[in-house]
């Protein structure tokens, strides 16, 4: 038995959402495209999951989050699909990949031909096991990654009102969790082994500030320890984890955010992998060009730093789609990929953004006892990364554009004092003319082009320098 398809997406999750809409933008006709996902319901933005699906009140649920509202864009129901002729394979998961066939095995025995493929099979919550806890299974155990884990700690966190909760790691699982989880009137101790919490993006000053806000909603750390064991009772539910610095804590519901890994296996030694992922190129294509891979499961080149990254957030997992099928259906028309990273997360009433790298030397600013601060990343002279709590829209769009014009620093403290209105006048510098005299003659043209967007990288390294410097002056008179 089997089917076949022009094109199919393996994996229903964020990526495969927008990319979905992305082939009927760009024409896919009915009956073309397939999406073969393991989860029963239709792509959906997973960060809500950790946000307002855990919320006591009014809580949204499918299908007000289905893909692709997150970036302010349509909602694609499972009527949308069916209206646009695309056939949603849903509550299966595939269970083996034949690359050179252009086959997919299903476990219930379907094979699925392509002509192309686009891998958006995403990653897995690590689970404590791989460290060799055991007990992951008990019924007041949770993880997140899916609506199916959601809804479960919705259920046992009813079941423990005013209890006892142990989060277990200290990134954007944990800390989004731990804040549901004081909004649900439950009393959090956060666990895990660094010295601060986001230890993989935060630097010291940042995380200290959540930590301490955190501590003002009650909830307590224990930090530079890891979980070796559960105790149980004897219906087998957790009563309490064991930490290897021998202290016992108890516990009537554990939620444990330790990571994630891709899911490559179906391609491992089929494609070629790389930091963990499945390398493509700017296309974001494999090493068999009739397979593409995007999302969390992608590790593609960021022109911005010459290197190959496997990014975990929902922005590049929706760029990235989009790019692919761009790539498949017009690739005349579509050059490299060439993102920004860009990573944000939301806890009460904090929210944050962060774009670029984390590498190089830090420039904390702003009021790190009031509610708008930041930080800036400066690597071999150059604004790299930024970070913003509390900011607008125009401050993040600003933070956002000055990170990718990865302006010439000269003088740290000088970048300190300006702070935000760094970024902000960095990105109103206009760009410089191109050329009047440039050749219609296809060649040249481009090698002209090449030629200004160099000399326009200097001229604006330059530029942003002296309008930074004379904005600052302008600012300081008023
Ligand atoms: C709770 C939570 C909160 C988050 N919050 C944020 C945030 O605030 N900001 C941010 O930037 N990022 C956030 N993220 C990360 C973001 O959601 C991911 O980067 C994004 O979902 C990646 O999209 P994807 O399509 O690559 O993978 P996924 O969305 O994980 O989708 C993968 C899909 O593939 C399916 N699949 C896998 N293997 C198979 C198989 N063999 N057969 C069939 N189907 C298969 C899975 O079931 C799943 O449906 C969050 C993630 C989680 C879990």
């Amino acid at each position: 038995m089997g089917r076949a398809f022009v094109y199919v997406i393996l994996g229903g999750g964020v990526a495969a959402g927008y990319a979905a809409l992305e082939f009927t933008r760009r024409g896919v006709n009915p009956g073309e495209l397939c999406i073969i996902s393991e989860e029963p319901v239709a792509p959906y933005e997973r960060p809500a999951l950790s946000k307002g699906y855990l919320l006591p009140e009014d809580p949204p649920r499918l299908p007000s989050f289905h893909t692709c509202v997150g970036a302010g864009e349509e909602k694609l129901t499972p009527k949308w699909y069916k209206e646009h002729g695309i056939e949603l394979v849903l509550g299966t998961r595939v269970k083996s990949a034949d690359v050179r066939r252009m086959t997919l095995l299903t476990v219930a025995g379907e094979t699925i031909s392509y002509k192309t493929l686009i891998i958006a099979t995403g990653a897995r919550a690590l689970k404590l096991e791989e460290f060799g806890v055991h007990g992951s299974d008990a019924e007041n155990v949770c993880y997140l990654r899916d609506l199916a884990d959601a809804t479960r700690i919705v259920d046992v966190m009813q079941s423990c009102s005013g209890g006892k909760a142990v989060v277990i790691g200290g990134g954007y699982i944990g800390m989004e969790c731990a804040a549901s989880l004081v909004i649900n009137r439950i009393n959090v101790t956060m666990v895990f082994p660094e010295e601060q919490c986001m230890a993989r993006l935060f630097t010291p000053k940042i995380a200290s500030y959540y930590e301490e806000y955190y501590k003002s909603k009650g909830v307590e750390f224990v930090k530079g320890t890891v979980l070796t064991s559960f105790k149980f009772d004897s219906e087998g539910r957790v009563t309490a984890v064991n930490l290897r610095d021998g202290k016992q804590l108890p516990a009537d519901m554990v939620v444990v955010g330790i990571g994630i890994r891709p899911n490559t296996s179906l391609f491992e030694g089929q494609l070629t992998l790389e930091k963990g992922g499945i390398k493509v190129n700017g296309r974001l294509q494999s090493s068999n060009s009739s397979v593409y891979a995007v999302g969390d499961v992608a590790a593609f080149p960021v022109k911005l730093f010459g290197e190959i990254r496997r990014l975990e957030h929902v922005d590049a997992a929706r760029k990235s789609a989009r790019h692919a099928v761009a790539a498949i259906m017009n690739p005349n028309e579509t050059d490299e990929f060439d993102y920004l990273p860009f990573f944000y997360s939301r806890v009460f009433t904090l929210s944050w953004q962060f774009y670029g790298d984390n590498v190089g030397e830090v420039v904390h600013f702003g009021d790190y006892s009031g509610k708008t601060f930041g930080a800036f990343w400066v690597f071999k002279g150059h604004l790299v990364g930024s970070f913003l709590e509390g900011g607008s829209k125009e401050e993040y769009e600003a933070l956002a554009k000055a990170t990718r014009l990865k302006p010439a620093i000269e003088d740290l403290s000088e970048l300190e004092r300006h702070g935000l209105s760094f970024a902000l006048a960095v990105s109103k510098v206009p760009p410089p003319l191109p050329p009047s005299n440039a050749s219609v003659s296809g060649i040249v043209l481009e090698r002209q082009l090449h030629a200004w967007h160099a000399t326009a990288g200097v001229i604006l390294a330059a530029s942003v320098a002296a309008f930074a410097y004379w904005y600052g002056r302008r600012r300081r008179r008023w």
